[in-house]
């Protein structure tokens, strides 16, 4: 099991298995050139997976693989199949912007893929359009529709922007609510390779604009950085407030980079590199470094005071 230095199990890695995107999200890489990551830096899935079977047979119970864009990465696929294979109970996830959706989510499911969250900042092609910065709208409702058809569990994440997309919130709830799929809205992280006139909105503002047309019961919140409301009609949203203090007390989770860097937190720069033990096959060298991560796995981030260098397509978000 692993236990880092404040009691916290460590049981949930996020993989990211490209930095690439086809979007320039305003929050995310506004001004990224688009081929900026050599392919060659990159784990193969031989490598990851190498790394995931000591992360596992140590105590990790849940994966999810993201990026960048991760379906923009060939043969995603395999790759979820290797891991499904290796471990049938693992609870087996995928965060994606859904752009490519429609014609892969059959294709992730049947490889082992239980559950995928999808980013869903608008409902207007326009104002997709500039966030996006690509008209990417009709895509990504398609990806919606076609991850549920094919039965995989689907969870939408949305980042509301001051004077973007915050006067869309009732509606972006409505849409899940409609469809039966659970929103976190997300608050804007504040990094320097976002657009830096951005401002975000607190999850307080959030709720209560909710509150205007809903009733919530708080839910207890479990081993995850969300909080969770139901309404009055059983349907539950979160929140998701890394500005609070309390985001930090139950992380359970590390990360590990397409080009095999293991990060701590989200928020700062440190991170210890299991490249090159991976690439020579020496795994027990992997595990160490497994080990001194959750060693040094800070407290808390520090979101309240300061702008992260931490770029969110290198962690995955
Ligand atoms: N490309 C995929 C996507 O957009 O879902 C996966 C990677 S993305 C980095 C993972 C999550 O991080 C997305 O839900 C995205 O909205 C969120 N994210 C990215 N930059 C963020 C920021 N500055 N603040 C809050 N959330 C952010
Ligand atoms: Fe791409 Fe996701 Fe970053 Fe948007 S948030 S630019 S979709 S990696």
């Amino acid at each position: 099991m692993l236990i880092d230095s404040f009691d916290r199990k460590i049981d949930y890695i996020r993989v990211s298995v490209t930095s690439r995107c086809n979007f320039r999200c305003l929050y995310c890489m506004p001004n990224t050139p688009f081929d900026w990551e050599p392919k060659e830096n990159l784990l193969s899935y031989e490598e990851m997976f190498e790394f995931l079977k000591v992360a596992i047979d140590n105590g990790i119970k849940k994966i999810r693989l993201t990026g960048g864009e991760p379906l923009i990465r060939k043969d995603l696929d395999k790759f979820i199949k290797m891991i499904a294979n290796y471990a049938p109970d693992i609870d087996l996830a995928l965060t994606t912007n859904g752009y490519f959706l429609k014609n892969t989510a059959k294709l992730l499911k049947d490889a082992g893929l239980k559950r995928i969250n999808i980013s869903l900042d608008s409902l207007k092609k326009d104002t997709y359009e500039k966030i996006a910065k690509k008209d990417v709208f009709a895509k990504v409702i398609d990806g919606i529709e076609e991850a549920q058809k094919v039965g995989l569990k689907v969870k939408l994440n949305s980042v509301i922007l001051k004077g973007i997309n915050d006067n869309e919130i009732l509606d972006l709830y409505e849409y899940s609510k409609n469809k039966n799929i659970t929103i976190r809205f997300i608050e804007y992280m504040e990094n320097n390779t976002a657009d830096s006139h951005l401002k975000g909105v607190p999850s307080d503002e959030v709720l209560k604009i909710l509150q205007k047309a809903h009733t919530f019961i708080k839910l207890e919140r479990e081993n995850s950085p969300a909080v969770y409301y139901k309404d009055e009609n059983g349907y539950i949203f979160g929140l998701i407030s890394p500005h609070d203090d309390s985001f930090c007390k139950n992380c359970n989770r590390i990360r590990l980079t397409a080009e095999g860097y293991l990060i701590p937190c989200l928020f700062f720069n440190e991170s210890y590199q299991i490249r090159e033990a991976v690439k020579k096959g020496d795994i027990k060298g992997a595990a160490k470094v497994l080990e001194q991560v959750i060693r040094e796995k800070p407290e808390k981030n520090d979101w309240q005071n300061e702008v992260s260098d931490r770029a969110f397509y290198e962690t995955g978000g």
